[in-house]
């Protein structure tokens, strides 16, 4: 702002020298000339800092590279104008060739910047429109030099063969400058700051228009009109440069066709070339009918085209939307989003967040299409609802989701991952179920100068690392994250291919009462590794929570379990459940489908829980409602507070053994609350003994009997098990 003031002063001291000098030359006539050479300075040093700044893309770096150039060479112009002007022993107006070759190549410089501006033109027919546009305004500029300019120039002078060529000459001159205004106007939009190409045709149009004061100067040899007329277009020259310096580049968004087909220009050009015809041939009154006629059938034509074309853009942009949008969400598609990133990186700062959600396939598995594109459509409302406008949220397709965070680094996008999980976090209704959508968010930025590619692919990796650890996390991309990542998914899929190729076994822990009598039996599930031979579930489990496969696995479990023991086991059939399968959707329906379909009763089946499981009540209390029966695993081992046994829809306490010396609190609180406790890890006659001392009923453990295979529970299941 203050080079803007500092140039409008100098330029207001140029006409103030001017005015002084206007009666007689004032000596030291070096004063009237100081302010051209000193007011090109200014823009030329603040189009050097554009130039400098890499946020801004190449092409307007470039555009205003030859605005610097062509603001120091009109100073040494200047310089030199000064040798000319007031070098010798009278000060004169005329200007040796070398000065003259010097403003001449700073217009050139001038011009060959904007005829390099790139054209926002991709197509064939893209480019004959901006050809026919400009062709339009060239026309009527030409119409409007002639009539006004070169015609009476050449009346006046008799069409002389040499005021002929002189003619041509300005006449050629001024239309190539004229073309690269229009040029720029039609064009500069994508890579100039609108504010900054206003006014630099401000500027333009003062250095074209500097021709009219030329009058002050005749019969004062030590005026000339450049001692003003520089400082006056390099005011417009630094505002226009300082207007670009302070836009931020928004990423240039893709121009809907509506956008793209206007420009007034031609249109204001036809007007002119009208208004024109009418002042030419109005005395003539035998022709005034003709020419309203024509003038009315020209803006006839005009709003007729106007029309049309404002119907065609409609119907391109309702097509450039569907093929860059998904249909089901209506956000942008990949093409777009990838069209997005890449303007964004191209112009600063910029992350990326990668979302997928965890277990959706099993939404879509258990409760149909229907209620996981309902379940889309909300996560998609919801993402977008918690970001800012100018950033992009696309769908990737699946259940993956993107979102781009413009002028945003590594903290503030990790806010914002975390806005959204919190948004995502509200249950979803959906075809009458409660869904949650939970997510795994993977950040990643373009801090280390990835492109478009790497960004992504690096925000890939840090989602997989939220959702290895165990979903609806956020995660920033770290160079290390990759191997951390590829071993867990590596475990994850050959776990995954286990589960397939029938390398998972059961065995059944007896529970019994505490005189022997066989009531139930846990599954417990063994990996038999190629390799590393049968794996406990403590070596695998974990793993399968962090990835997402004990979904799978849990029902698998269960319903191997239900068809070993078979419905007409009389034992009770223990299944352990994880949180992670707990808050999958649909888990309830997917329990209730394999009783259905194995025909075990739900009354014999009990889910073992542990506390990790507190949050998700929803789906407990609904198959409790159903019969199935619940126990709480493992109490006395974590934190166990005994709210929990109040705030779980349970009918059974697993005590463990180790926690025996709380076992009269809990038996007392469980008796009050219509549970059943049953002792786990038992190993000894003593600790069976004083079990007994205690109240407790039923209990689990190497006193009793270890984990077996299904034959064994079933040949135990006759005669009871007696010790
Ligand atoms: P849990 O549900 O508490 O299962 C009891 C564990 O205690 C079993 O270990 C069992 O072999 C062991 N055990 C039985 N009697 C005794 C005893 O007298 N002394 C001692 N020290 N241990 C005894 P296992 O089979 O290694 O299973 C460990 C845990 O893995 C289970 O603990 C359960 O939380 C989990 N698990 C096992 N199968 C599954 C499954 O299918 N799904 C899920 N989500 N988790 C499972
Ligand atoms: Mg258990
Ligand atoms: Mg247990």
């Amino acid at each position: 702002m203050t080079s803007v003031l500092l140039s409008a002063a100098i330029a207001v001291y140029s006409v103030i020298a001017v005015a002084a000098n206007l009666a007689g030359p004032r000596e030291p006539l070096l004063l009237l000339w100081l302010a051209a050479p000193l007011s090109t300075v200014i823009p030329a040093v603040i189009a050097t800092r554009i130039v400098l700044t890499p946020r801004f893309p190449r092409p307007t770096r470039r555009f205003w590279a030859h605005l610097a150039g062509c603001a120091a060479l009109c100073g040494v112009a200047a310089v030199m104008n000064i040798v000319d002007a007031i070098g010798g022993e009278e000060p004169t107006q005329v200007l040796s060739p070398w000065t003259v070759a010097v403003y001449g190549v700073a217009v050139l410089v001038l011009l060959v910047g904007m005829f390099r501006l790139p054209l926002d033109a991709s197509g064939r027919g893209d480019r004959l429109r901006v050809a026919l546009d400009g062709g339009t305004v060239l026309l009527a500029a030409t119409v409007f030099m002639w009539q006004f300019v070169s015609a009476p120039m050449l009346e006046a002078s008799g069409y002389h063969a040499t005021q002929l060529i002189a003619v041509g000459f300005t006449l050629v001159l001024e239309l190539v400058t004229v073309f690269a205004i229009v040029k720029v106007a039609i064009a500069g939009r994508a890579y100039v700051a609108a504010p900054a190409l206003r006014l630099f045709a401000i500027g333009l149009i003062i250095g074209v228009l500097s021709g009219v004061v030329q009058g002050l100067t005749v019969d004062r040899p030590h005026l000339s009109t450049a001692q003003f007329v520089i400082p006056i277009v390099m005011i417009c020259a630094t505002a226009a440069a300082e207007a670009q310096l302070r836009a931020t580049p928004a990423p240039p968004r893709r121009s809907t066709a509506s956008q793209r087909s206007y420009s007034v220009l031609p249109y204001l050009a036809i007007a002119g070339v009208d208004a024109v015809l009418i002042c030419v041939a109005w005395p003539h009154a035998d022709l005034r009918v003709v020419l309203c006629a024509a003038v009315a059938l020209a803006a006839m034509v005009v709003s007729r085209q106007i029309t049309t074309m404002r119907e065609n853009a409609e119907l391109v942009d309702r097509l450039d939307h569907s093929s860059t949008h998904d249909p089901l969400t209506g956000l942008p598609n990949r093409a777009l989003f990838n069209e997005r990133l890449a303007a964004a990186i191209a112009h600063g700062p910029a992350a990326v967040a990668l979302i997928d959600l965890d277990d959706f396939k099993t939404v879509n598995d258990t409760l149909g299409h229907g209620a996981g594109d309902l379940l889309l459509v909300s996560v998609a409302q919801r993402l977008s609802e918690s970001v800012r406008p100018q950033d992009t949220v696309a769908r990737l397709g699946g259940d993956e989701f993107v979102v781009l965070l413009v002028g945003v680094g590594a903290d503030e996008a990790s806010r914002t991952a975390q806005r959204m999980i919190g948004a995502l976090a509200a249950p979803v209704l959906a075809g009458g179920h409660e869904l949650l959508a939970r997510a795994s968010i993977g950040l990643a930025d373009n801090h280390d100068g990835g492109d478009a590619g790497e960004m992504l692919r690096q925000a890939d990796i840090a989602m997989y690392a939220a959702k290895h650890g165990g979903g609806s996390d956020v995660q920033c991309y770290t160079p290390g994250m990759a191997g951390a990542v590829a071993h867990t998914a590596a475990l994850g899929a050959e776990l995954e291919d286990a589960i397939a190729d029938g390398r998972m076994v059961l065995e059944y822990q007896p529970i019994v009462e505490l005189d022997g009598t066989l009531i139930g039996a846990e599954a417990l599930v063994r990996w038999q590794h190629p390799e590393r031979g049968t794996l406990p579930p403590a070596e695998f489990v974990p793993v399968a929570e962090r990835t997402g496969a004990i979904v799978p696995l849990g029902e698998w479990v269960l319903r191997t379990a239900c068809t070993e023991l078979g419905p007409l086991t009389p034992v009770a059939i223990s299944v352990n459940v994880s949180a992670r399968e707990l808050s999958s959707p649909g888990f309830a329906e997917r329990v209730t489908r394999v009783l259905e379909e194995t025909g075990v009763p739900p009354h014999r089946l009990t889910l073992e829980i542990t506390e990790s499981a507190a949050g998700t009540v929803a789906p407990l209390s609904e198959l409790r409602r159903r019969g199935v029966r619940i126990a709480l695993d493992d109490f006395g081992t974590g934190t166990s507070s005994l709210t929990l046994l109040h705030a779980l829809p349970l009918d059974r306490v697993k005590l463990d053994s180790s926690f025996l010396h709380g076992a009269a609190g809990v038996l007392a609180l469980a008796a009050a609350s219509g549970l059943e406790v049953v002792a786990e890890r038992v190993e000894t006659a003593a600790q069976a003994t004083r079990l007994a001392e205690l109240g407790c009923h039923a209990a689990q453990g190497f006193h009793f009997a270890p984990p077996m295979p299904a034959s064994a529970i079933t040949a135990l299941a006759a005669p009871s098990l007696s010790r």
